[in-house]
């Protein structure tokens, strides 16, 4: 057996999902509200058979490891790591030295927590409790993001670690210390206000440090722990283990400048916040949001410094092929500010994103003069480098339109421009056409799905759908067309008992199986919502001969105007026979 094997058969796919979602009985099946969009009655369904798990509303799927990986954000390797312990399996190629060193260090990270936590609620706490509460942060927030406050000491966290049987080097492994030119060590974070940074599951692998306000103004604003075994900052986001659900649900993701401005967000009930902690932002960082949703939105602050962070943020998001907006805050305040001033001015604002091409268009016209001629040729030219990269082109109309008008220049002239410039050569950044994405799965294909779905979870009901599928209502998806098939062949009688269907089922490959599996979860899920199967099967049915009613007419229409040309006139008049019968046959079903 192999490690994955191994540990699907030693965890239930319901025990694990119930982890993380409230599931209730369905049927053979359980039920959620999908945790990955948004939805009001449950399409998110779990086979504990087949140990699988579907949502019909998003489309998204798979066993244990697809879901604690789309769950959580982890690699696959991570997402066999994570249940491999909770089954107890031990894998093949597992590094325990490694995994030891790893632990320890993930232990001092929790152990130091604690320690800035306590520290924070003791009398040398006090003026950092007092900069929280100045910044509006209520105690509950303070708990949930396990804020603290490092003693203004060179050892006491170190000599707390060693009493708790630490070793100097594995606290210097930690990042927790500093080594000390002439040998020993001094702790890395003193009197500062402490901001754990947490993985995707919640634990603690390093920390943000501010330091105090009028502490000593020659040391940096911001410390941050060094590389260590469990902290990798360029891929780590500030908050993003409270915001990956929010961001799912919302398939939005905002970022924003500092970590205050996260936690003020989640106080105020938005929750899809995070930051790029203490770092510029990286495209490891926007790959790692990528995995939650394609929508990302900035609220930076709007002076100079935010405006370059902004704009360099959009560049890099752009060129991971995220949607880009931007979320407007008034100049001179953050997000935090914002909060703590008015809550609700910060979730009207966190709804209304503006498209990017509006922060650019605000940015050019702010920093030039569209009066003068100097301004206007400025405007022009940075604007028409970003028009020119818009791949869409009504979109590309609709902005060149815009700039001309408020540039107050004939807007042919800023056309030829862009095309003289050759800027236009569309390299796809802003494009924001997503059709490619969509695949609308055609109305017939899914009729043919209900069908057979409904079918294979009742299969009494087999006996009058296997002659109309023999009628020629030719199933067309290659993989349904396998299912039905088989379904025919083996139908005995035109009937197909429970038992035969189990056989069937147990001799699909693999993916027919999957696809088996798939529909009649869909099928089991409609039936708990009261859906009658023998109702719905004549309904599909009927709508699939209509189709073909209607395919077959198109066919004789070519073939009588063919006729009508020729004047064949006895041609014509079979044909307008046929196209009769399949006129009658139509308001017949459409009397049913
Ligand atoms: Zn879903």
């Amino acid at each position: 057996m192999t490690d994955i094997e191994e540990i699907k058969s030693r965890l239930d796919i319901v025990e694990v999902i119930s982890g993380y979602l409230r599931l209730t009985r369905a049927g053979r099946n359980f039920k959620a509200l999908c945790p990955f969009h948004n939805e009001k009655s449950p399409s998110f369904m779990v086979n504990p058979e087949r140990q699988i798990w579907h949502c019909f509303g998003c489309g998204e799927g798979g066993d244990i490891f697809t879901f604690v990986m789309k769950m959580d954000g982890l690699e696959f390797k991570e997402a066999l790591k994570l249940l491999a312990d909770r089954a107890g399996v031990k894998l093949k190629n597992f590094n325990p030295k490694e995994s030891g060193q790893k632990a320890r260090v993930m232990e001092i990270t929790k152990i130091s927590t604690r320690f800035f936590q306590e520290c924070l609620k003791v009398k040398g706490g006090k003026k950092a409790k007092e900069y929280f509460a100045s910044r509006g942060l209520e105690n509950k927030i303070i708990e949930n993001f396990k804020l603290g406050y490092a003693p203004n000491s060179w050892n006491l966290l170190s000599d707390f670690l060693k009493k708790k049987g630490f070793k100097d080097k594995e606290i210097f492994l930690s990042g927790m210390s500093v080594k000390k030119d002439r040998g020993g060590y001094y702790d890395r974070f003193r009197h500062r206000l402490i901001f754990p940074i947490a993985n995707l599951s919640g634990e603690i692998i390093g920390f943000s440090a501010r330091a105090m306000p009028g502490a000593d103004e020659k040391s940096a604003k911001y410390i941050n722990t060094p590389e260590t075994p469990i902290y990798n900052k360029s891929s780590v986001l500030f908050g993003l283990d409270k915001a990956k659900l929010a961001i799912r649900k919302k398939d939005k993701c905002i970022l924003v400048e500092g970590n205050m401005d996260v936690i003020m967000s989640h106080q105020a009930g938005v929750e899809n916040v995070v930051a790029a902690s203490g770092t510029a932002l990286t495209s490891e960082q926007l790959r790692v949001i990528k995995r939650y949703t394609d929508n990302l939105a900035l609220a930076f602050d709007m002076d100079e410094a935010g405006q370059a962070a902004a704009k360099r943020g959009i560049e890099l998001a752009l060129q991971e092929e995220l949607n880009v907006s931007v979320i407007a805050i008034p100049e001179g305040k953050d997000p935090a500010d914002t909060v703590k001033n008015n809550p609700k001015e910060w979730i009207e604002a966190a709804e209304k994103s503006q498209p990017v091409m509006d922060f650019y268009f605000d940015q050019a016209f702010s920093k030039f003069n569209p009066q003068d001629v100097r301004g206007k040729k400025e405007i022009a030219k940075e604007m028409l480098n970003v028009i020119g990269k818009i791949s869409n082109k009504i979109e590309q109309a609709h902005y060149l339109q815009i700039l001309a008008r408020r540039l107050e220049i004939d807007e042919d002239i800023l056309r030829d421009t862009l095309r003289k410039a050759k800027i236009a050569k569309s390299s796809g950044l802003l494009s924001r056409d997503k059709s490619g994405k969509m695949k609308v799965t055609d109305k017939k294909t899914k009729l043919q799905e209900r069908l057979i779905g409904f079918a294979i979870v009742c299969p009494e009901l087999l006996k009058g759908i296997i002659k109309e599928i023999k009628n020629n209502l030719a199933v067309t998806n290659p993989v349904l067309k396998k299912i039905s098939d088989q379904i025919i062949n083996s139908a005995d009688q035109n009937q197909l008992s429970a038992a035969e269907l189990k056989i069937l089922k147990e001799n699909l490959d693999d993916e027919l199986s999957e696809k088996w599996d798939l529909l009649a979860m869909s099928a089991e899920m409609e039936i708990d919502r009261g859906v009658d199967a023998g109702e719905e099967i004549k309904i599909c049915l009927n709508e699939l001969e209509k189709i073909k009613l209607g395919e077959d007419r198109q066919r004789l229409e070519v073939d009588l105007k063919k006729a009508i040309q020729k004047n064949d006139q006895g041609s014509c008049k079979l044909l307008l026979g046929e196209i009769d019968k399949l006129d009658k046959r139509r308001n017949e079903i459409d009397g049913n």
